[in-house]
């Protein structure tokens, strides 16, 4: 019950164990349209880009940063945990400007901000934010900021890493350009893969570009030949078979549960967990109209040794819950209740544990 890996279900779980095919075998092909038409599911899109990027969650960030934006352009970039911040980092390696709008940390993008930034920079041609910040368990507004950065006649980038398959997330009718996530948090897969998805205007962009993508693995229009459609594909890296295995079995999963029950259970789970924690006395950072339900960051109590705790659960319980990331190193714990995790006798044993340990 950590910021992720997430659990992972016993049909996932032996799925990742089928044989090993060959990665152009028509079996596996066929495998990889059903991937893509359950992602577009996932993303709620009918984007004809969308794919599982071989590689893990930082890697759909710097692909949609490296694909899409090229030296001496501008970028507003919204930080307010430690996630933004490592796109400002993928912004500024390419030469590109970073305009970053600051919120505070365990609180949502400040809109009002960031139009402020567009109508300041009406050269900007990228608005860029975490959609979930796992750093902090704040989400932010992604509807609100995708139209502003439509108003603005910029692309939107969104981190959808720890949000996909947990809270609602409308892709087509948010109007998000590109899109990335990770197969080891809500979708509770292995960890290495990262869903990747672009608008019509995105790819646009990426066919259009003057200079050519500086890294050749992440270069997606190299990828476009192998993901897509009837033709003949061809080698472009071996892909991570048996994870693909795995993604599609925890895909058809949340496909049977219907994608807005399943962003209902992570919410219930949470308020069972907000309701226990509040019995113990912890206090969320984040306030409750902003705080993820998949993403639980609480006060560390005082007089509690945060490492101790944590120790306490590993051992006796063979319980993980995430220290405090970055600003909040040593103050706050992150309790994850994502997908195949998001379950009452999770939370029922996390309570009980934590109050155990505090005990203790
Ligand atoms: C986990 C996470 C990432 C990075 O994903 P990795 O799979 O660890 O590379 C990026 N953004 C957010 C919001 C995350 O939670």
């Amino acid at each position: 019950m950590g910021p992720g890996p997430s659990d992972i279900s016993p049909e996932v779980l032996s799925a990742l164990s089928r044989p090993v095919i060959g990665h152009l075998d028509p079996l596996f092909v066929g495998m990889m349209d059903e991937v893509k038409a359950l992602l577009q599911y996932a993303f709620q899109t009918k984007n004809e880009f969308t794919i599982a990027l071989s590689a893990p969650g930082s890697a759909g960030m710097e692909a949609c940063f490296v694909n899409l934006v090229e030296a001496g352009q501008k970028v507003i970039v919204c930080r307010n945990g430690v996630f933004g911040d490592r796109m400002i980092q993928n912004v500024t390696r390419i030469g590109a400007e970073a305009i970053v709008v600051d919120s505070p940390w365990g609180r949502a993008v400040e809109v009002d901000k960031v139009e402020q930034a567009l109508i300041a920079n009406p050269d900007a041609k990228f608005l860029a934010f975490v959609h979930a910040e796992t750093s902090t368990g704040a989400v932010s507004d992604a509807k609100s900021l995708c139209a502003l950065a439509q108003k603005h006649d910029c692309l939107s980038i969104v981190d959808a890493v720890t949000s996909l398959g947990g809270i609602e997330l409308r892709v087509d009718d948010w109007g998000i350009d590109a899109i990335y996530s990770g197969s080891q948090k809500c979708l509770s897969c292995v960890p290495g893969l990262s869903p990747l998805s672009f608008s019509e205007k995105a790819v646009h962009v990426i066919k259009n570009r003057k200079s050519v993508v500086q890294s050749w693995f992440l270069d997606q229009s190299l990828v476009m030949s192998y993901w897509s459609g009837k033709g003949k594909r061809s080698y472009h890296h071996t892909a991570p078979v048996n994870s693909l295995y795995g993604l599609h079995e925890s895909l058809i999963h949340l496909h049977n549960e219907g994608i807005e029950n399943s962003w209902a259970r992570h919410r219930k789970q949470h308020e069972l967990l907000a309701k226990g924690l509040n019995k113990l006395g912890i206090e969320f950072i984040v306030p409750k109209e902003e705080r993820l339900p998949q993403l639980n960051a609480i006060y560390i109590p005082e007089g509690a040794d945060d490492a101790k705790v944590r120790d306490y659960l590993l051992n006796n319980y063979n319980l993980e819950i995430g220290a405090g990331l970055g600003d909040f190193a040593g103050k706050a714990w992150r309790i994850g209740v994502m997908g195949y995790g998001a379950r009452s006798e999770n939370v029922a044993l996390c309570l009980t544990a934590l109050e155990d340990a505090l005990n203790q």
